[in-house]
């Protein structure tokens, strides 16, 4: 009797584990997914460097543009004015336009070495990351799959408790659920480990202590409430591996 519920026992918490980690893997596909965004932000952050630079030379060259119309202007007036004064005010004019010109040319051409290199440095980014990003795919699929395999393993696993718990005795199967549902997760049986309680360490009373060393008995704890047993008198040892198989009680 002991050991169909001890055998019951090591399929549930073999299972209480299964949904646990069936819990934890989609956190990990969580950390992929924000990684993944993470380099695809990197990538428009490149993407828009070149977009910036362009649009300021594109600024640059318009600038350019009106100040030569104004330069024009300016020429057109030089033919017309009378007084010296005017003349070099004019010429004054001509002066500062073309000074603002050629700020912006030597823009031009610096925009355009660091345009070369942030074109490079998004070639080469976009490398990286597309590697980066086929390799989050990856180990998405695998997450997909361990977790398809933690599934199947835990269905199997609650095939084999229908038939322990027909061979269990009802009454201390009944017990049995009742403490492993109020417990939450864990063992509800537990070995005595010389006059204590395996689940909660606290001393038992001689009484308990001998009837469970009788092998007669498990006997519930009464700091706990989980049912102690005589690992002695219990025939059964964990598989970690595979599952039990229903053989002698
Ligand atoms: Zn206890």
């Amino acid at each position: 009797m002991l050991n169909t519920l001890l055998r019951l026992q090591d399929l549930d918490l073999k299972i209480e584990a299964c949904k646990a980690r069936e819990a934890e893997i989609p956190n990990q596909k969580k950390k992929f997914d924000i990684q993944g965004e993470r380099l695809h932000a990197e990538l428009e952050e490149r993407k828009k460097a070149c977009t910036d630079l362009e649009l300021e030379q594109r600024e640059c060259e318009s600038a350019i543009e009106q100040r030569n119309a104004q330069i024009a202007k300016y020429n057109g007036q030089l033919n017309t004015v009378k007084k010296n004064e005017g003349y070099q005010a004019l010429l004054h004019e001509i002066d500062l336009q073309n000074k603002q010109i050629g700020i912006r040319e030597e823009r031009i051409i610096a925009i355009l070495v660091e345009l070369d290199e942030a074109k490079a440095r998004v070639e080469e980014d976009s490398k990286r990351i597309d590697d980066e990003l086929n390799k989050i795919d990856r180990q998405r699929g695998e997450i997909d799959t361990e977790l398809e395999d933690a599934i199947r393993h835990r269905e199997e696993l609650e095939a084999l408790e229908a038939p322990l718990e027909k061979k269990a005795d009802p009454y201390l199967l009944k017990q049995y659920k009742r403490i492993r549902s109020s417990l939450k997760s864990g063992p509800a049986l537990v070995p005595l480990q010389d006059e204590v309680c395996g689940g909660c360490n606290m001393l038992m009373l001689p009484q308990a202590v001998n009837e469970v060393l009788a092998g007669l008995t498990m006997y519930p704890c009464r700091h706990c409430g989980r049912l102690v047993y005589s690992a002695e008198h219990a025939n059964f040892e964990s598989n970690a591996e595979a599952a039990p198989k229903g053989t002698a009680d």
